[in-house]
């Protein structure tokens, strides 16, 4: 069973842009997952340096993305074949960064994260674990800025760079689709600002208008493209749209993520309009609301750069979604929906 935390529901949210994975075939010389360990406050789970249980070859793999397979992990080495996004390959091996896959002309390598292996897809979540709460008084008032729909390098840069001049965390809900290119740089600097990473599907999947069988590949496709881009899995899971029924927190709970949904929604997307959002925030805020936005948005950047400053000084700390639930002692079950922590 689950349960509602919280009435002040809202449920709009926009319809996503269209999938922005370039047409263009994929490079695969630009991701890797970082050598360096993740910072000690971030308690979201580590990749770890190991193989993964996963990691066992021959399996089947799903192509994500148009991609070359080239004759060696060379990015200029010969294209053996051009991968099909939804094509199914067999996946023989991995160097690290690249798989090695059958193509008609031999034995191709292409970058990992375009090609979801079967192993990983069926797999579940690694089980949620309660950050550290080193700096944060439980005590003083606190909410969760959380921000959709991203990574968008141009726009969410901007907000990372006011969460770090001011020393602030908050919460992304990224979609898989979005996490290549330049926005793999969003995401480590997120990881480095000590704010939290969420899941917010692989392209927007709206889990009460699709069959349930679709949740898991929607969900496993995001943690998977976020894990190795950074090593580090999506804490929680916000439903796009808002959308969710029954049948989707079950497997939600299989899945082992915990819904996060807002008690407070800006419309910063429909409404584009920067003083609205600023004051949408600075008139209904208190201790324990998570707040809605969109880093996709300039006008939301230029929001949050007001909006930061201002909760700071009317003595809010700002606080990941974990750091939240945790001051407030709850503990974030799979399965279950959370829209506020109010005292
Ligand atoms: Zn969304």
């Amino acid at each position: 069973m689950f349960f509602l935390r919280g009435s002040r529901k809202a449920d709009t949210e926009p319809e996503t842009e269209s999938l922005t994975v370039p047409e263009t075939v994929a490079e695969e010389t630009q991701e890797t997952v970082p050598e360096t360990e993740a910072p000690e406050t971030d308690t979201q789970e580590e990749a770890g340096g190991g193989p993964h249980a996963w990691e066992i070859f021959p399996q089947n793999g799903e192509v994500l993305t148009a991609v070359n397979a080239r004759a060696s992990a060379e990015g200029d080495s010969a294209v053996l074949s051009v991968l099909q996004e939804g094509q199914t390959v067999v996946i023989t091996g991995t160097d690290g960064t690249h798989y090695m896959v059958e193509t008609e002309n031999g034995t191709g390598y292409v970058a990992r994260k375009y090609v979801i292996p079967e192993l990983y897809q069926a797999g579940n979540h690694p089980p949620f674990k309660a950050p550290s709460l080193d700096g944060i008084d439980p005590e003083k008032p606190m909410v969760a800025l959380t921000f959709d729909d991203g990574p968008n390098a141009p726009s969410t840069n901007r907000v990372l760079a006011v969460l770090e001049k001011y020393g602030a965390h908050a919460t992304f809900y990224l979609m898989g689709s979005n996490v290549y290119g330049e926005n793999n740089d969003c995401v480590r600097k997120m990881v480095e600002l000590g704010c939290e990473l969420g899941n917010h599907t692989y392209n927007h999947n709206y889990f009460n208008l699709q069959p349930v069988s679709e949740i898991r590949p929607s969900v496993r496709k995001a943690d998977y493209m976020i894990e190795e881009t950074c090593g580090l899995m999506p804490a929680t899971v916000r439903p796009p749209g808002g959308g969710i029924v029954d049948e989707a927190a079950q497997e939600l709970n299989t899945l082992g993520l915990a819904a996060i949904f807002w008690s407070i929604d800006t419309l910063d997307w429909e409404t584009k309009d920067p003083d609205n959002t600023y004051k949408v925030v600075m008139e209904n805020v208190r201790d324990g609301d998570i707040i809605l936005m969109h880093d996709v948005h300039q006008e939301t950047a230029d929001a949050a750069e007001r909006i930061i400053p201002a909760l700071l000084e009317k003595g809010y700390q700002l606080v990941t979604v974990s750091e939240l639930a945790a001051a407030r002692g709850a503990v974030l079950e799979p399965g279950k929906m959370y829209r506020e922590f109010w005292k």
